[in-house]
């Protein structure tokens, strides 16, 4: 049973962890609480090193990894001004367990989750198709949730990279959100979006409920702990009422 729920705040002011935690204290048994950012706190020397590990390459290549100096680098100022970095998915399995190495002693126990928002791109590698793919958020302990997963592991309308492509091919650069959202139909998040921190809210909840339950996401869609694969579900699911299914209402509703 989980007695206790730790949320690390992200670098990205979009995503509130205050809020979030306030969210999930309304609707959960367990206290919540809310702590720096975890690896301002958590690091040590070897741990950019150790994300230069889990980045990957390419789509298509299931290793990971490229420790040249300049690499790691770029991983140690990644982790002093993580506001900057960005443009690189990493191995989400792998930035679970070093993570998990580094959980503060005595609170590595199932009891205990610890859910980490980050500003990296994540992804899992999928044994079917051979590729990576992006996720918004991995279970687990510690749990994972990727602020730039929201807006980029779903789908967005079709619609949305035809204009993109467009507006590429015409200026060079990607057209201002405002142009986007009038020329596609379809509701989606896009980068900073203010409804972010809303968003989150059922995917830390998902964490919660696979540690205590050990069930994975729900099947029904517009339940906050559905995992919709495009971006017009993600919308249905965590900012349109009802809040959830009529099973996990029970145990949820506030
Ligand atoms: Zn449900």
């Amino acid at each position: 049973m989980v007695e206790q729920v730790t949320l690390y705040r992200a670098p990205s002011t979009v995503a509130d962890a205050g809020e979030i935690a306030g969210w999930l204290d309304d609707r959960i048994e367990p206290s919540v609480d809310v702590r720096e950012r975890f690896t301002a706190t958590r690091a040590d020397d070897e741990l950019a090193e150790e994300f230069a590990k889990t980045r990957v390459l390419s789509p298509y290549d299931r290793d990971t990894g490229n420790t040249m100096l300049g690499i790691v680098r770029y991983e140690q100022r990644a982790l002093d001004s993580p506001e900057q970095a960005g443009g690189v998915i990493y191995d989400g399995l792998a930035v679970q367990r070093l993570l998990g190495e580094r959980l503060p002693d005595g609170e590595r126990g199932l009891d205990h989750l610890h859910i980490v928002l980050t500003s990296r791109a994540l992804g899992t590698w999928g044994d079917h198709d051979g590729r990576w793919h992006k996720r918004v958020n991995v279970l687990g302990q510690p749990a994972l949730v990727s602020v730039p997963g929201l807006y980029e592991a779903p789908a967005k309308p079709e619609s949305y990279y035809k204009e993109k492509q467009k507006h590429a091919l015409v200026s060079g650069d990607t057209p201002p959100r405002e142009v986007l959202e009038s020329q596609v139909e379809g509701d989606f998040l896009v980068e900073d979006d203010p409804r972010t921190t809303d968003a989150l809210k059922g995917y830390v909840l998902q964490a919660f409920h696979y540690l205590e339950t050990g069930e994975g996401f729900c099947v029904t869609d517009g339940c906050r702990l559905a995992n919709p694969h495009r971006q017009p579900g993600v919308i249905d699911a965590q900012l349109r009422d009802p809040e959830f299914c009529s099973k996990h209402n029970d145990l949820y509703s506030p």
